[in-house]
C-alpha cells in the first residue's frame, strides 16, 4: 500500500508539495486557520495556480459580492495582481458587454460584464471535487467529474436544464456541511446508494465559495 501522504491528490503519482483546498488566497489573511492541505505532483500543483488566480479574481469581481467587506481584502489583492499583469487583466477583461447591476435597496449602476472562460472555471473546479474528496476518503478520485456551476445558469435555459439545478441546488445544506469559515467555503458529499443501500461509487458534492456562489460535481466512477 502506497503512503496515501506522499502521493498526489490529483494523479497518484509521487508528490512533491503541497496545496492548499481551497487556494489560500481565497481567505482573508486573518480568516485562515483550519485550512488544509493535499499533497500534489510539480504537474498538479504549478498547473493550476493560474486557475485559481483567475476564478478567484472572476468571482471576487462580482457584483454579487460588492456590499462584502469581510472580502475587501480578497478583492483589493485581486485588483493589485490585475494591476501588475497586463495579460492576466486582458483574460479578465475579455469580451466586454454592457450591464446592468441592481443593489438590494433597488439603485441601478451601470457596469460591465466579461466572457467568462469556462474551461478555467471547470479545470479549478474539477481540482477542488478531486482534492475534496482526496482529503474526505484518503484515496485519489479515479471517475470522472461533472461540473454544473449554478451561478453561471442562464435564466432562458431549457427547462429540463433548469430543472435538474434545482435538484442538485436542493442538495446543499449550509448548517450541516463542511467549513469552519463558511463565510468563505463550505461543502458537503452526498454518497449515492442502489436499492439495498450499496454505494454505487458515485457522489454529489456541494461546494459554496463566498457564500454565495455554488457549483455543485457530480462523480461517477468509470463504468466499464
Ligand atoms: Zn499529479
Amino acid at each position: 500500500m502506497s503512503n496515501i501522504e506522499n502521493i498526489c491528490y490529483f494523479c497518484g503519482e509521487k508528490a512533491t508539495s503541497k496545496e492548499h483546498i481551497p487556494p489560500k488566497a481565497f481567505f482573508p489573511k486573518d480568516n485562515r486557520d483550519h485550512l488544509f492541505t493535499v499533497p500534489s505532483c510539480d504537474e498538479h500543483n504549478g498547473d493550476k495556480s493560474k486557475d485559481d488566480e483567475y476564478v478567484k479574481i472572476v468571482l471576487g469581481r462580482s457584483a454579487d459580492l460588492m456590499l462584502r467587506k469581510d472580502l475587501d481584502e480578497v478583492k483589493s489583492s485581486s485588483e493589485r495582481a490585475i494591476a501588475r499583469n497586463s495579460r492576466l487583466k486582458k483574460t479578465v477583461e475579455a469580451n466586454p458587454e454592457p450591464a446592468i447591476i441592481v443593489l438590494p435597496n433597488n439603485i441601478t449602476i451601470s457596469s460591465v460584464s466579461h466572457e467568462i472562460d469556462l474551461e478555467r472555471v471547470y479545470g479549478f473546479f474539477g481540482s477542488l471535487a478531486r482534492g475534496l474528496y482526496y482529503h474526505h476518503e484518503k484515496e485519489v478520485w479515479k471517475g470522472r467529474v461533472s461540473i454544473a456551476p449554478h451561478f453561471l445558469i442562464k435564466e432562458d435555459a431549457e427547462q429540463e436544464d433548469l430543472e435538474k439545478h434545482e435538484e442538485l441546488l436542493g442538495l446543499f445544506d449550509r448548517n450541516d456541511s463542511h467549513g469552519e469559515n463558511k463565510n468563505i467555503f463550505y461543502y458537503t458529499f452526498v454518497y449515492i446508494l442502489d436499492d439495498d443501500r450499496v454505494w454505487t461509487g458515485a457522489c454529489i458534492l456541494s461546494i459554496c465559495i463566498f457564500d454565495e456562489f455554488k457549483v455543485s460535481m457530480v462523480m461517477e466512477p468509470y463504468y466499464n
